[in-house]
C-alpha cells in the first residue's frame, strides 16, 4: 500500500465508522481540542467525557481558564490523575491570554512552545481545529503504525520514535488531514486495540506487516521491565470534634503538587512530634486498612491512621483547611486521598 492508498483506506473507513459526535468535535475550537487532547493523554474517551463536559461548563474558554482559581482547576481534574497536566493547562491558558491576546499560536512550533503541549498534541490541535496539515503520533497512532510496519524496538528509544514520526508524516494526506487525524485516533482506539486487534475488519489489513506475521499484539514492543520500588508512608487523618479532616496544600512542585492532602509521615513515630508542633491533643488513634497507590515510577503503600484531635474547631492557617466531609469544598484531591476521605466519612457517619 502506498501512502496515498493508506490514507484513502483510512478515510473511507472514517466516513463509515469514525466517531463524529464526541463533545470536543462540536463547536470545535483550538481551546476545546486542546483541553480534550490533554485529558485524553493516558485516559480513555469514555472516562474523559464527563470530566470534559464539567470542565467546559465551568471554564468555557481560555479566558475563563486563565482567570480561574488554581484550586478550581485541580478540583475539576480530581480523579483524572497526572495533575501536572492540569497545572500546565492553567499556566498555558495564562500565557495564551497574556502573551498571545487570547489566541492560540497558529503553528505546530508555536503550540509546542507552550507548557504541556508536545509535538503530537500540537499536531492534533493544528490539524483538527486550525486547518493546518500536521501529523500526530499519540499512543493509538503509534500502535497502528508500529504494527503496520512491524517496527522493532520500544518507541521510547529515540531511533524507534524518530522512525515512527517519519512514517506518520509521510502518511498524513494533503487533503482532509483533519479527518485523517481523527480517523487514525479512532482506528487505534476501536480496532487496532492493545490486546485483541480486529484485523479482519481493519481498512489497512492488506498491507499490515504485523498481521501477516500473525503477531499484531507484540507491537509496539514494550519498555524493558524493571520492578517498581515500594515506598511506605503513614497518613494521619486528623479529625476535629466537628468531624472535619485537616488537610494541607502540597507545594506546587513534586508529588501531588498543589493538591490537598493529610500530612504524609515517614512512620508512626512521627505522629506525636507533629501533634506537639500543632499544639493539639489526641484522643483515639485507629489504624485503617492500608492502601497502595501506584505512580509511574514506584508504589506508595499508605498506612492511614484515624486520629481524633482536640483543637479549636474551624481554625486553619493559609495552606491548611478543615475539610468538611458533609459539605466538601471544591479542592483538588489526589485519588487515594479522595478514597481515604470517603472511608473516614463512612466510619464517622455510617448511615449517611
Ligand atoms: S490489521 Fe490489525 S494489527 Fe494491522 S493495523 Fe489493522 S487492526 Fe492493527
Amino acid at each position: 500500500m502506498s501512502s496515498a492508498t493508506f490514507a484513502e483506506a483510512v478515510l473511507a473507513w472514517y466516513d463509515q465508522h469514525g466517531r463524529k459526535d464526541l463533545p470536543w468535535q462540536q463547536n470545535m475550537s483550538p481551546y476545546r481540542v486542546w483541553v480534550s487532547e490533554i485529558m485524553l493523554q493516558q485516559t480513555q474517551v469514555a472516562t474523559v467525557i464527563p470530566y470534559y463536559q464539567r470542565f467546559m461548563t465551568t471554564l468555557p474558554d481560555v479566558h475563563a481558564l486563565a482567570a480561574a482559581d488554581p484550586d478550581e482547576v485541580l478540583h475539576l481534574w480530581t480523579g483524572l490523575g497526572y495533575y501536572s497536566r492540569a497545572r500546565n493547562l492553567h499556566k498555558t491558558a495564562q500565557i495564551v491570554v497574556n502573551q498571545h491576546a487570547g489566541v492560540f499560536p497558529a503553528s505546530v512550533e508555536g503550540l509546542e512552545a507552550l507548557p504541556g503541549i508536545g509535538r503530537s498534541t500540537a499536531g492534533a490541535i493544528a490539524s483538527l481545529s486550525m486547518g493546518l496539515r500536521a501529523a500526530i503520533l499519540d499512543g493509538n497512532v503509534k500502535r497502528v503504525l508500529a504494527r503496520y510496519h512491524a517496527v522493532e524496538g520500544w518507541p521510547g528509544e529515540k531511533a524507534v520514535h524518530d522512525r515512527l514520526w517519519k512514517i506518520a508524516e509521510s502518511y498524513t494526506p494533503a487533503q482532509r488531514f483533519d479527518h485523517y487525524t481523527q480517523a487514525m485516533m479512532d482506528l487505534g482506539a476501536t480496532l487496532c486495540t492493545r490486546s485483541k486487534p480486529s484485523c479482519l475488519v481493519c481498512p489497512v489489513q492488506a498491507g499490515c506487516a504485523a498481521r501477516m506475521l500473525g503477531t499484531p499484539a507484540a507491537y509496539p514492543h514494550s519498555k524493558p521491565r524493571k520492578a517498581l520500588p515500594v515506598r511506605q508512608c503513614v497518613m494521619p487523618l486528623l479529625v476535629n470534634p466537628e468531624g472535619d479532616v485537616w488537610l494541607q496544600r502540597r507545594p506546587d512542585s513534586g508529588l501531588w503538587g498543589g493538591l490537598w492532602c493529610p500530612p504524609q509521615l515517614d512512620d508512626h513515630a512521627a505522629l506525636e512530634p507533629l501533634l506537639d508542633q500543632l499544639g493539639w491533643q489526641h484522643e483515639a488513634t485507629e489504624r485503617l486498612e492500608p492502601l497502595r497507590h501506584t505512580f509511574s515510577h514506584f508504589h506508595l503503600d499508605i498506612q492511614p491512621l484515624l486520629v481524633q484531635v482536640r483543637t479549636t474547631p474551624g481554625v486553619a492557617e493559609a495552606g491548611q483547611v478543615w475539610y468538611n466531609l458533609r459539605q466538601p469544598s471544591r479542592l483538588g484531591l489526589a485519588a487515594p486521598v479522595s478514597k481515604l476521605l470517603k472511608r473516614v466519612k463512612q466510619l464517622l457517619d455510617p448511615v449517611a
